[in-house]
C-alpha cells in the first residue's frame, strides 16, 4: 500500500502538539473517486487540523472549509453546496484488551511505532459534511418520471392517470431509486 502524506508518526508529533493546514486536494478526489461518488470540488477544500496528544491516544480537532458541486437528487442540476464543518474526534491508543471491548480507534502500530490515520478521519468527517439528500431548492419538482423533462423548467404533456387504465394500479406503485 502507499505511503499516505497522512499517516503520521506519533513519534513526530511535539508534546506541544501539531498544527496542520491541508490545501492538496489528492485526499479528497481520491476518495470521490475511490467510491464513485458524483461530487465535484467547486471551491478548494482546505482543512485546519490540530493534534494533541494524550497519555490516552490523541485529541484531533479541526475544519474543512470549501465548497462542493453535487447534482440534485430529484433534477439532477448540479447544484453547488458550501461546506463547513468542525470537528472534535478523541482517537484512543489501540487497546490490548482482548475480547470485543476494544476501542475503535484510528492509531495503528506498524513495525513497533504509532501512526494516526489522518486521512481516513478527514475522509469521515467530509463525508459526514456532504448533504445526505443534496437539493437544488427544497421544493424542486424533480424530473417527470415518463419523459424525463425538468419539470422545473417546462410543463410536458405527460399527466397522471393517463394511459392505459389498466396500468394505473402500477403507477401507484413507488419504484425505488437506485
Ligand atoms: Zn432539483
Ligand atoms: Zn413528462
Amino acid at each position: 500500500m502507499q505511503q499516505h502524506p497522512f499517516h503520521l508518526p506519533l513519534l513526530e508529533i511535539p508534546a506541544s502538539g501539531a498544527q496542520l493546514t491541508i490545501t492538496d486536494q489528492t485526499l479528497w478526489t481520491e476518495g470521490i473517486a475511490e467510491f464513485h461518488l458524483a461530487i465535484e470540488i467547486q471551491t478548494p477544500l482546505r482543512a485546519t487540523v490540530s493534534i494533541q496528544k494524550t497519555q490516552e491516544g490523541c485529541l484531533v480537532e479541526g475544519t474543512i472549509e470549501g465548497a462542493l458541486c453535487i447534482p440534485c437528487n430529484r433534477c439532477l442540476d448540479p447544484c453547488v453546496f458550501p461546506l463547513s464543518t468542525h470537528f472534535r474526534d478523541f482517537e484512543p491508543l489501540p487497546g490490548e484488551d482482548e475480547g470485543d471491548l476494544v476501542e475503535e480507534t484510528r492509531i495503528a502500530e506498524e513495525n513497533g511505532n504509532l501512526f494516526l490515520d489522518l486521512s481516513g478521519l478527514l475522509w469521515e468527517e467530509f463525508v459526514l459534511a456532504t448533504p445526505i439528500n443534496p437539493l437544488c431548492t427544497p421544493d424542486c419538482k424533480g424530473l417527470c418520471p415518463q419523459c424525463g423533462a425538468n419539470r422545473n423548467r417546462e410543463t410536458c404533456q405527460c399527466h397522471e392517470g393517463a394511459g392505459d387504465p389498466r396500468l394505473a394500479v402500477f403507477r401507484s406503485l413507488s419504484i425505488p431509486s437506485k
